[in-house]
């Protein structure tokens, strides 16, 4: 009985140095009390925003709802053109804290983690897309990837968009999430030409097209 233990015991210490699967990560790994909505998911989507905090606004598009719609598009192709599994960190009009965002990918064990954010400024004629890092060990390379991918958007001029590059930003959602994680800016929802098409119904599937390519791409390597 004694030997027994004692190599059960061995064999759970080799998994918690190598990391846990999936099927043992959830509820709360990382100290965090979050689950997993789908119980487990290789691709987590985080919409931006959520119930009080609309983020960036243009006349009555909000950068809450559009973010909520790019993410579902996105894992609808993902799901059906890459065969991924994947969760979102809301599903409605709630706000998960940001850490908790990034705890919600660790429950689903996920492989990469995206958070799909709409850019805003006073001058309504810039725009450009740009992608974010938090740890740069762990993100730097997916974020440099997605935000190679986003520039495959087209842009006013009907050329590529204007890619700003990747940034560093201590997010406290990428700071959470322990795989690639990187937060999106994919165009300015506050920009005139990009109000019309997200108002035409165009712009919110070309994104998660873009996005969708970028992440399947990135799994596929
Ligand atoms: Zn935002």
């Amino acid at each position: 009985m004694r030997r027994v233990g004692t190599s059960v015991g061995t064999v759970l210490l080799v998994m918690l140095m190598l990391g846990a699967p999936a099927a043992l990560a959830k509820p709360g790994r990382g100290g965090g009390s979050a689950t997993c909505p789908t119980g487990s998911a290789a691709v987590v989507l985080d919409p931006g925003h959520g119930g009080g905090d609309t983020g960036a606004t243009n006349g009555d598009l909000l950068e809450k709802d559009l973010t909520l719609d790019i993410a579902n598009q996105t894992a609808a192709i993902l799901e059906n053109q890459y065969g991924l599994t994947v969760a979102l960190t809301r599903y409605d009009d709630s706000d998960p804290g940001n850490s908790e965002r990034g705890e919600i990918a660790n429950a689903c064990g996920a492989a990469v983690f995206v958070e799909i954010h709409l850019n805003g400024s006073a001058d309504p004629s810039v725009d450009f897309t740009q992608t974010f890092w938090g740890k740069k060990r762990k993100d730097l390379d997916f974020a440099t990837w997605m935000d190679g991918a986003m520039g495959n958007l087209t842009g006013e001029d009907g050329g590529p968009i204007a890619n700003n590059g990747v940034g560093q930003f201590a997010n406290g959602g990428l700071l959470a999430a322990t795989m690639p994680s990187t937060l999106v800016e994919a165009v300015f929802l506050t920009n005139t030409w990009e109000g019309e098409q997200f108002r035409a119904g165009t712009r919110q599937g070309e994104i998660a097209q873009a996005l969708a390519a970028g992440i399947g791409s990135w799994l596929s390597q």
